[in-house]
Formats: structure tokens, sequence, C-alpha cells
């Protein structure tokens, strides 16, 4: 039961007086509820300081300025579209407040001529004019006192103005409940953090601009409370999966033998080490929670295989899920042989499938003639069943939310969970976006890869690039050729590549083949097809050929725009050449002129092949934002915490959570009472159920 000091808290803002059923979905649309809560997590982004009135003659172009004017003219706009003028003066200068498809009527009511008005806005030069655009503010003059402060601004959503969120919020402030400390009294102190309450109100009144570090006060305590709610959460789900009865899988010396007879190479040392923390999580009688880390073309395929092996060796059967249809067909193509040889049977499930194809396969996996399984996302509908899923693997997991992964668990009883990653996650982060999963890493390449050769190019060098190309094609070489990441539009990213390839087809002929992200699965297959086969030359391509893409023969990749990609993308795509016999090449076209930043990036990837080195250099770099950003991590993002800033504040967190769960597993104690009330605030209550279900 949720603690009821709760209460005014998990009350609708239908309540609150400026929220109707009108603006209602609004809110809800801005905050992700409709609960006091959510209202009350939506953070200011900045601040609008409108303590300045300087003179306008001293107003400086961009300063948010408030005073008073006097009214002088009116100059209504002669046709629609244009914008109406309001020429104003404080008896040092003129201003212009302009409107765009503002009603006359209010115009003249809200700015008579004569009259002396507060207003509060931006100025800005226009033809040599001062100029304010729609001022935020037109009051009466005695009234300034009441504008002049420093205002909170937050992220808004059309229909919904700054005033709406800022009297909508003050309200709701006033309502905060005081409530239970959950934090160690030493540490509040030792720390100098206010109660969540007065750091609440902070986060919404803030002063000026250190408030918005994410070192001040306020903010790290809210910080602390949300990174230790997730930690206490994942510590209790994590508790309850290791005590979830999973079953002992032992691997079948007599299989291994043969399948490590009918490898074409060696083990790798890194491969044969992870094996073994597989084989030994396996045998135990508890789950598995594995996260295999691996630079592409580590070598995790034949690593799972073996895993999966261990499941089907004693009966049960194994799951592998790709992110894209692509990488599931190939993981297919990589397996069937070798799954072949073993008699292990397999099938393959993706949503290219339908009808009686479909049942078929659906057949197969639930009575079980399928051992091995492999497929997209269309694993975990509804209704595929399987026999007895006793191992689920996750391919390239930050494709997928945590929640998809949840649902191909449920899909056996209580299944072995190997997770395999491609994207180097530095350590720091790895906590945070996989929580406690025991990891093992590939950290060793197959041996006889040759270096890639990497270099910068300004893209006006592309016709150098094209003759160097039509070289190395003459000697039998294949080349991707990657266009720009436009960003958020995929028609865009497609334009790009559309051109390109009818360009380079001036110089290669029919030998380009195209491949983006709105073709139908079986013409993209088709392109890869001709492409692995040999019958196309040059892949032009959006980023679809990101992950896993298979193609030894390929020894030149030329990536376009190249500062616009983030350094994990650049160096999964710069991994898709290197993979054969042949030295390979990777060109990194940019357009000049590069920022300092975007140079150093750039030279990251000029530098080093070392995709943990490379990570650790982005997120030095760029910071964690962008490597936690949702798409890739698959967790919600946090709302206050920040994985640069409080990067100290995240391991004593999870040090922390776990002595809470050693100590006070059901968190009984007074102070267990009050983390179940943290967890409700930051929304992981979902872990309480667990403690009551466990
Ligand atoms: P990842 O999925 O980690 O990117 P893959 O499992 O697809 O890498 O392996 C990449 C290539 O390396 C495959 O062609 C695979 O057969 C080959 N490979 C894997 N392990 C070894 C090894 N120990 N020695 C040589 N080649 C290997
Ligand atoms: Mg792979």
């Amino acid at each position: 039961m949720r603690p009821l000091v709760l209460d005014p808290l998990f009350r609708s803002i239908r309540a609150l007086s400026g929220v109707g059923p009108k603006n209602l979905k609004l809110f809800e649309k801005l905050t992700g509820g409709e609960r006091m809560l959510d209202l009350l997590w939506h953070a200011p982004i900045d601040i609008i300081d409108r303590r300045h009135s300087p003179l306008l003659k001293d107003a400086k172009p961009g300063q948010v300025v408030t005073t008073t004017i006097t009214v002088l003219q009116h100059q209504l706009p002669k046709r629609r579209g244009l914008p109406a003028r309001i020429v104003a003066s404080d008896d040092t200068a003129t201003l212009d407040l302009v409107f765009f498809n503002a009603h006359r009527d209010w115009l003249e009511k809200t700015y008579p001529i004569g009259a002396q008005v507060v207003i509060s806005g931006r100025v800005e030069p226009y033809n040599n004019r001062l100029q304010m655009v729609h001022p935020d503010y037109a009051a009466k003059p005695e009234d300034i006192a009441s504008i002049a402060k420093i205002e909170p601004i937050y992220p808004m959503t059309a229909g919904l103005g700054p005033r709406h969120i800022t009297k909508a919020m003050g309200e709701a402030l006033t309502l905060i409940p005081t409530l239970p400390e959950w934090l160690d009294g030493p540490l509040v102190r030792q720390r100098g953090w206010p109660t969540w309450a007065d750091a609440m109100r902070a986060l919404h009144n803030p002063q000026s601009g250190p408030e918005f570090e994410p070192t001040a006060l306020p903010r790290q305590r809210l910080a602390y409370d949300e990174i230790l709610a997730r930690a206490l959460a994942m510590q209790m789900v994590r508790s309850r999966q290791k005590k979830l009865k999973g079953r002992s899988f032992t691997h079948d010396s007599a299989l291994r033998t043969r399948f490590l007879k009918s490898l074409p190479f060696q083990l790798t040392g890194a491969q044969i080490f992870a094996i073994a923390e597989i084989d030994a999580d396996m045998q135990k009688p508890e789950r598995m929670l594995r996260l295999l880390q691996g630079d592409v073309g580590s070598g995790k395929t034949v690593v799972a295989l073996a895993a999966m092996l261990n499941a089907v060796a004693t009966g049960a059967q194994a799951a592998i899920m790709a992110p894209t249809e692509i990488l599931a067909r190939q993981h297919a193509e990589t397996l069937a042989p070798l799954c072949g040889a073993l008699g292990v049977s397999m099938a393959v499930l993706t949503g290219r499938d339908k009808g009686k194809t479909r049942d078929t396969l659906m057949e197969k996996i639930k009575s079980g003639d399928a051992q091995i399984i492999i497929g997209t996302h269309a694993l975990f509908q509804e209704d595929v069943t399987f026999k007895d899923l006793g191992l689920a693997i996750i391919d390239e997991q930050h494709r997928f939310g945590v929640h998809q992964r949840l649902l191909l668990s449920d899909k056996g009883i209580a299944p072995d969970m190997l997770v395999m990653t491609a994207t180097p996650i530095p350590r720091t982060l790895t906590l945070t976006m996989y929580g406690d999963m025991d990891v093992s890493r590939l950290n060793e390449k197959p041996p006889g890869r040759k270096p890639i050769d990497t270099r910068l190019l300004s893209i006006d060098r592309i016709g150098e690039v094209v003759d160097g190309l039509k070289r190395k094609i003459a000697t039998g070489a294949r080349a991707y050729w990657v266009c720009p990441l436009v960003e958020e539009s995929e028609k865009l990213d497609l334009a790009a590549a559309t051109e390109r390839h009818a360009d380079l087809q001036q110089y290669f002929g029919a030998r380009v083949g195209l491949l983006h992200g709105q073709m139908k699965p079986t013409e993209k297959d088709k392109v890869m097809a001709a492409f692995a086969g040999g019958e196309l030359d040059v892949l032009v391509a959006t980023t679809v050929i990101e992950v896993g893409v298979n193609v030894p023969e390929a020894t030149v990749m030329v990536i376009e725009h190249a500062e616009r990609f983030g350094l994990a993308q650049l160096h999964q795509l710069r991994g898709r050449v290197g993979r054969g016999q042949d030295a390979s090449a990777c060109l990194l076209l940019y357009t000049a002129p590069l920022s300092e930043l975007g140079k150093q990036r750039l030279m990251v990837m000029r530098d080093t092949e070392d995709g943990f080195l490379i990570a650790e250099r982005d997120l030095e770099l760029r910071g964690a934002g962008e490597l936690l950003g949702t798409r890739q991590s698959g967790l919600p993002a946090f709302r206050i915490a920040n994985i640069e800033a409080h990067g100290d504040l995240m391991d004593m967190a999870h040090t922390e959570a776990k002595l809470i769960a050693s100590k006070d597993p059901m968190l009984t104690s007074t102070r267990g009472e009050a983390l179940k009330v943290l967890l409700y605030l930051f929304s992981q209550d979902q872990a309480i159920q667990t403690l009551r279900s466990g």
C-alpha cells in the first residue's frame, strides 16, 4: 500500500485552479502524468532574470529588460501576415513592440496611446531600431515589483504557456507534505543537504545561475534520492531474480567437444574465459543475469552458441533476440551450419513471417522441435509459446528497452539471461545502465585482424576519394559508403543517400547499390546479398548497416559527414570492415569548418581502434548525456541526476543500496518505511511488489 503521507502528491493536478479538463491533457503530455508529483518533477531548465531595468538607451541587444514605457503610436498592419508595431519610449530611446497575429482590440486595450505600461521581454536591434517581439508582460506601472524577479523557465509544449506552468507549479508547491527522511542522517548533515521538501521548493525557485549547477545542494540531494531509488529498486529486483529458482544447466562435454571441433578457428583467451564464466553461472541453481560486452568483431556469437548448447544439452530451448531483421538473419546464417553439424534444430522467427509459415514456426517452438530459436522482437509477441525456454539471449541490447527484456524472460520459467552488447560502455556507466549484472568482457580480438587505416578528409576532396575508390575496386575491393545522418528525419537521410547513390552511379555504373531503412525487408536482403555476393562493388547506405552486418570482402568504409555521428556509432560502422584477410581503410569525410571538439573527436577515431578507449574519450569529450540517451541505453533517462556531475553519488548510492538490501531486505525498519516513500516518489514502486511476491 502506498504510504498515506504521499496522498497529496498523487492527487490529480485537476485540483489546481489553473488546470481544467482541456489543458490537463497538455500537462500530461508535458510531464508524463496527471499527478502533482509528475508536475513537481518537471524541473526548470533555466531562468529569466527580469530584475534589469536599464534606460532604453543603455539596453544591450539580447538583454531581458523590464521597464515602464509610454505608448506613442500604433502602426497596425495593412495586410494580413504583417506584424503590428507599437512605438513606445522611456524618454531616453524609442522601442518598437512587435506583434504577430495580434487582435487589434486587444492591442488597443492593452497599450492605449499615451498610457504608461510595464513591459518585460528581450530587446533586440532591428533596422537600427530597438525592438521587443511579444513582450512577456504588459502590466500597470504599480505592478512592476511583482514582475521584476527571477522566473524559472520550464520545458514547454505547444498550447501551454509559461505562465500556465509557473502558476500551476506555484500552487502545487504549497501542497508538498512533510515526508519522513529516508537518507542516512550523518550523510545529510555532512553534505549539508536540505530536506526533500526544501530541495523541491529550491528547485523551482532558482535565484541565480549557480543553482542550476548540478553541484548546488538541492540538486545534489534530489539527484542522490533519484540514484538511490533506482539502485535500491534494482537491488530488490535482483535479489528476487536471484532467489527465483533458476535451473542448473550442466554443459555436456561431448557436445562441447564436437562444437569446438566444428569451429574453423581456435577460441581466443577472452572467449574461453567468458564461456567458463557462463558455464559456471548456468550450472548454479540461481538464474544467470550476465552481460557480455565485446567490441564489434570480438566473436560474441560463438560464445552465445556455447551458452545455448548448455541449455539444449539439458533438454531446454534457447532463444536469441536481435534488434533488426537483417541481424537476426545474419545470426541464423552463421549459426545454421554449426547447428547443422551438431544435429541441433534451429528456427528463425521474425516479423516478416506471416500466415502459414508463421503458424508452422510457432508450432515448432511450442512443441520443442526447435531447440534454438533466433528472432527479432517478434519473439515476445504474446502468442509465441515456448515449450521450455531455458536461456534467453539478447543481442545488441541497447536497442531494446528493459521492458522488452523482461517480456522475453517471462516466456520461460525464470530463464537464464545473457545480454550481449557491442557498445563499449565505460566501466563507470555499466552500473547505471545494467545495474548489478555480472559482466564478461571480450577484450581481445580474434588473431590475424589487420589494423584499419583511418583517415580524416574534408568533403572538398571527394574527387580524390572517388578516384582512390576506383583504383581499389579495380583490385577487387568492395566498399561501404555511409551517408550523412540527418537528425530526426529518416526522409532526409534517405534523400541524401539517394542523391549520393545517383552520383556514384556515374562513376561506377550499375555496380552501386542502395540500402536504407525504408526499404522492405526482402528488398534489403536482396541488396545485402548482392553486395555480399560480389555483384555490387559499392553499397551506399544510411545507418541501417550500423550493426552486425558481416561481409569480410568489404575493405573500404567511407563515412560522409562523419562529424555528425556519435563516436560509438562511427566505431560500429568502421567495424564493418577489417573483417577479412586484406588491409582495410576507413575514410571519415567531414564538412569544414570543424569545431575544436569535432576535430578532437574525429582524431580519437583516427588514433585508436580500441572501442573501450573510444568510449572513454567520447565520455570525456561530450559527457554522458549522449551515451545515455534513451535511444542507446533503453533505460529511462534520469530526471535530475546527471551521470558526469554526479558520478561520485552513483558509487555511494549503489553501495548504500546494497547495504540496505542486506540489512533490511523487506524495508520494515523506520528508515525502511521512509525508503518506500522514496521508491514511490521515483516510480520505482514495482520493486515493492517484488518484495511482496518474493
Ligand atoms: P561480434 O558479434 O562480436 O561482432 P562475431 O561473433 O560476429 O563478432 O564474429 C566476427 C567474426 O569473427 C565472425 O566471422 C566469426 O566467425 C569470427 N571469429 C569469432 N571468433 C573467432 C576466433 N576465435 N578466431 C577467428 N575468428 C573468429
Ligand atoms: Mg554480433
